[in-house]
């Protein structure tokens, strides 16, 4: 089963990673531990790709797709993946398409974890953090015993500059138009699957298992 899993950052991709990895124990691959262990294990592509961080310039798409083709590679892809983080572009969709040709496979489902924005708004701007003890909080979905106030030590709770209105606003944007292209994309190799994020997590799981088994 080779799968991509694409939503916007609050869309709870993560979470549902963990749960696929774990049903159908197949490798979850981001694209930033892909990098890391290219980095640690020394590769040639690693080396290039951190020469590209160090100066904290944009890896090219030649390495980066090189990275990808070596992870997919590796024993542990041989029944399957699931991506994440990659592709962004669709330079690298394209390129990913055919990489895979050349190894004879090719991506089974893409998972699109789908909430809508304004949800998106309210789940990332209701963070809150203990700077004390760095626990987080969420004021509707995960609120403290006292309003404002961490449990743990009594500290007051914070709002990360990560977290307010504007700054998750533009994050979103930047994503939708980052994403949109993508889901077209897949829509036209008829490998697309919706799923709405916007319920509890474990039906979330429920429907992308749904959706797998067809
Ligand atoms: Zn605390």
């Amino acid at each position: 089963m080779n799968l991509i899993l694409m939503g916007l950052p609050g869309a709870g991709k993560g979470t549902q990673a963990e749960k696929i990895n774990e049903q159908y124990k197949i490798p979850h691959i981001s694209t930033g531990d892909m990098f890391r262990l290219a980095i640690k294990e020394g590769t040639p592509l690693g080396k290039k790709a951190k020469e590209f961080m160090d100066q904290g310039a944009l890896v090219p798409d030649e390495v980066t797709i090189g990275i990808v083709q070596e992870r997919l590679a590796m024993d542990d892809c041989k029944d399957g993946f699931l991506l994440d983080g990659f592709p962004r572009t669709i330079a690298q969709a394209e390129a990913l398409k055919d990489l895979l040709a050349n190894m004879d496979k090719k991506i089974d489902d893409v998972i699109h974890v789908d909430v809508p924005e304004e949800k998106l708004m309210e789940r990332l701007t209701g963070r809150r953090v203990c700077p004390t003890c760095g626990r987080t909080y969420h004021v509707v979905y995960n609120p403290p015993e006292k309003d404002g106030i961490c449990d743990k030590d009594g500290t007051t709770l914070i709002q990360r500059d990560d977290d307010t209105a504007d700054t998750v606003k533009n994050r979103l944007a930047v994503n939708i138009k980052q994403t949109e292209p993508l889901l077209d994309f897949y829509k036209q190799e008829g490998t697309l699957i919706t799923i709405n994020g916007d319920q509890q997590i474990t039906d979330v799981f429920k429907d992308i298992q749904k959706q797998l088994e067809k």
